[in-house]
């Protein structure tokens, strides 16, 4: 082949669609800190959300006694085991009061492949996607491979980071196709209350917009919040609404892989086909222990849930001791979402940060903390912290990245 031959047959090695994701940050910055640590540096990891909590005895009892039947070595349905998706069934009943089918539900491999597959199944090339912002940072990266528009709707602390129906409106395109919700919110622990949800619900139906609603951290919430599922606040929109959840954070089950989708049937079976060519069915075992998970109860989430709602107020509280430093308390997921807009531009130890992801690359660099800069997540200013680690990481963590940017000057 010359090399006029080879130039016509592409520009570049890798595809212009794949150039142009960016690595998740969320798993970057855990890496990272991972791999520090492996390497025997005391180095105090607030990067990917993960419980630290085991997943609970039983779950894995089930997944042992899965891995020893000859069945659960083989290929099963592309959606799910039957059983799963009847658990999944009973599940959403007992949890949101939606009453579904099972011919509703596709089982994926974790909550971030139905993330990307609902996206898949409903958008056109150039269809916009109303994103709130602070989103979680494959959102926009998941809704761009399939084609769509991200269009981000900003709400600062100032309003909790919460947006409004008219902040919503204003932007609102004639491509509009769908809205992306997440309450709790992944990354600022955000809740929507019930009348909020209600009237965003009502708005996006008014627009005949679709409804992409993310309830992986339903079970997450503090202070007596609820999180009403969208379809049983405002029915209407079920035809045009898909959620979103799994086992990963009410069972401590990140490593398992075991997600799912709910939408209308036409939906979940077109996504069932290209489910069909991209992964086949989740491993068995996982989705075994993803049906122990379901059928058992909610002690073990009670359980994590009081230890993150003390971890919640301890790191609240030490963060707004921090000059320059300005932390919501959250109401839901493991998530706090400090302000650190009053401390860039100054200088601290020898280095003048002038965005969020130098100040994080400074701290880990100096006091070995691991934290995931705002740009992640939308605009900079801002430092998205997981407490779903130990009181004493917090302790020794936090105090670290006070002692460093407390030399702000
Ligand atoms: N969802 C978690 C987070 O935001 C886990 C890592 C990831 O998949 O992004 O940290």
């Amino acid at each position: 082949m010359t090399r006029a031959n080879h130039s016509q047959r592409g520009q570049g090695r890798v595809s212009k669609r794949i150039a142009a994701i960016a690595e998740s940050a969320t798993l970057a910055v855990d890496a990272k800190a991972k791999a520090l640590k492996a390497a025997g540096r005391p180095v105090i990891g607030f990067g990917a959300g993960e419980p630290d909590f085991p997943t609970p005895g039983y779950i894995v009892d089930a997944a042992v006694n899965a891995a020893k039947v000859v069945a659960n070595h083989r290929y099963t349905p592309t959606p799910g085991l039957p059983e799963l998706r009847e658990a999944i069934v009973r599940k959403t009943k007992r949890d949101s009061g939606y009453e579904i089918t099972a011919d509703q539900v596709l089982v994926t491999n974790g909550g971030k492949q139905s993330v990307y597959q609902s996206f898949a199944a409903i958008l056109d090339p150039g269809d916009e996607v109303l994103l709130p912002a602070p989103y979680w940072t494959s959102y926009p990266e998941c809704i761009k491979l399939a084609g769509g528009v991200p269009v981000e709707v900003f709400a600062d602390e100032s309003q909790e980071y919460l947006v409004t129906v008219d902040q919503l409106e204003r932007a609102l395109t004639p491509k509009t196709k769908v809205l992306l919700f997440c309450s709790p919110s992944n990354p600022t622990g955000s809740v929507y209350s019930p009348e909020e949800v209600k009237a965003i619900a009502e708005w996006a139906d008014a627009k005949g917009l679709w409804i992409i609603t993310d309830e992986i951290y339903e079970h997450l919430l503090y202070d007596g919040a609820t999180a009403p599922s969208i379809p049983v606040v405002h029915p209407a929109i079920a035809d045009r609404t898909i959620i979103l959840n799994g086992v990963a954070k009410t069972y401590a089950m990140t490593g398992w892989r075991v997600g799912w989708m709910i939408g209308p049937k036409d939906v979940i079976k077109a996504a069932t086909n290209h489910q069909s060519h991209l992964t086949s069915n989740v491993a068995n075992v996982s989705q075994r222990a993803a049906i122990a998970a379901l059928d058992g109860n909610l002690d073990a989430v009670k359980e994590m849930l009081s230890a993150f709602n003390r971890r919640r107020k301890l790191i609240v509280a030490m963060l707004n001791e921090i000059p320059g430093v300005q932390c919501p308390m959250p109401k839901g997921a493991f998530y706090v979402y400090p302000s650190i807009k009053g401390l860039l531009g100054k200088e601290i130890d020898g280095a003048r940060p002038t965005s969020s992801a130098e100040l994080a690359a400074l701290i880990l660099e100096k006091v070995e903390v691991a934290v995931v800069p705002g740009e992640a997540f939308g605009p900079s200013g801002y430092l998205r912290l997981s407490y779903a680690t130990s009181d004493e990481d917090i302790v020794e963590g936090v105090t670290r990245i006070k002692n460093l940017l407390s030399k702000a000057k």
